[in-house]
């Protein structure tokens, strides 16, 4: 019987701390702003905004939207991000990407002021995640696997630890994380020789490929740590992740579910991010 990482949990356990944050924020007249920048209307983005806006009130944190059309120039594009980007009202950014094909995403990473960005787009942060260095801001879905892990005590110190995905939005970075924190990272991706051979000798196992229940239970050691990062819609059209739950969560110690799981974390990580842009941005 395996222990549920229930993201709901983990969540509400930041959330008591963030609001103790926001509410001495406040006394001092600091209210922490975050804007989200959409272009167009994909579903995926409105869905992460509905949830990301309760999230923010949940906490006590305004979240402004700057909508903005499908069709904008990359020029008018820049001239609505500036604005943003130079209010002092606003202490965080999160720009959804994939922008419109038109548009550059380069010169817009560039731009963004390193410390108002909340889901490492500007090469500052990248870099800081890769040097080690935890004054930046980490990809929010990357930091969420971290949060999940500390709340259950799971301490990925000198653990075997197979990452599965090398993209810069949650596998790479996650794995800098975890070697931070002093695990043995195997990093995993399609080019990978012998999978099944490398995910069973994890003893925390990271799913983030994007692939519906790749993870099958002879993929898994017994007592192994299973978190599941994918978000996955099966040819049934239900939403599952990169792991076979129902025969994997037998082998393992602890095993998070999809949905309900990592995904559940995310947007307390980005409410975690504009508190601490406010609190730096105001002196603390
Ligand atoms: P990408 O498609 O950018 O990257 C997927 C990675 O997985 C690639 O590195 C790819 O390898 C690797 N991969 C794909 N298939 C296999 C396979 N069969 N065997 C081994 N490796 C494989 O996806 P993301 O990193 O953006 O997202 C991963 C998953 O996490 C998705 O399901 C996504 O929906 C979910 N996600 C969830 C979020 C949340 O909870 N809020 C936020 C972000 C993502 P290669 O590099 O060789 O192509």
């Amino acid at each position: 019987m395996s222990v549920l990482m229930k993201g709901a949990d983990v969540a509400n356990a930041m959330k008591e701390v963030l609001i103790n944050k926001v509410e001495a924020l406040k006394e001092e007249g600091t209210v922490p702003c975050l804007t989200i920048v959409r272009v167009g209307n994909r579903p995926d983005d409105l869905a992460y905004e509905r949830g990301a806006k309760k999230r923010m009130e949940m906490t006590g944190i305004t979240c402004r939207v700057l909508e903005l059309p499908e069709k904008i120039t990359q020029s008018e594009f820049e001239e609505e991000f500036r604005k943003v980007n130079d209010d002092p009202a606003v202490h965080g950014i999160l720009l959804f990407r994939p922008l419109p094909k038109q548009l550059d995403e380069e010169p817009i990473k560039a731009m963004i002021h390193p410390e108002k960005d909340m889901d490492c787009m500007s090469p500052v942060n990248v870099a800081k995640v890769f040097a080690g260095d935890e004054t930046g801001y980490a990809p929010c879905t990357a930091e969420a696997v971290m949060e999940m892990l500390d709340y259950y005590d799971i301490d990925p110190k000198g653990k075997n630890v197979t990452v599965v995905g090398r993209s810069m939005v949650v596998g790479k970075p996650l794995s800098m994380m975890l070697l931070k924190r002093h695990a043995t990272i195997t990093v995993c991706h399609t080019r990978t020789v012998n999978l099944m051979e490398i995910c069973r000798g994890a003893e925390i196992l990271v799913a983030a490929a994007g692939k519906a229940r790749m993870i099958t239970a002879d993929m898994v050691g017994e007592g192994a740590v299973v978190a599941d990062v994918g978000i996955n819609v099966d040819e049934a059209g239900n939403l599952c992740g990169d792991v076979d739950f129902d025969a994997v969560e037998p082998k393992a110690s602890y095993i998070s579910p999809v949905p309900r799981g990592v995904g559940s974390i995310t947007t307390s990580v980005l409410a975690k991010h504009v508190v601490r842009a406010a609190e730096r941005a105001s002196g603390k």
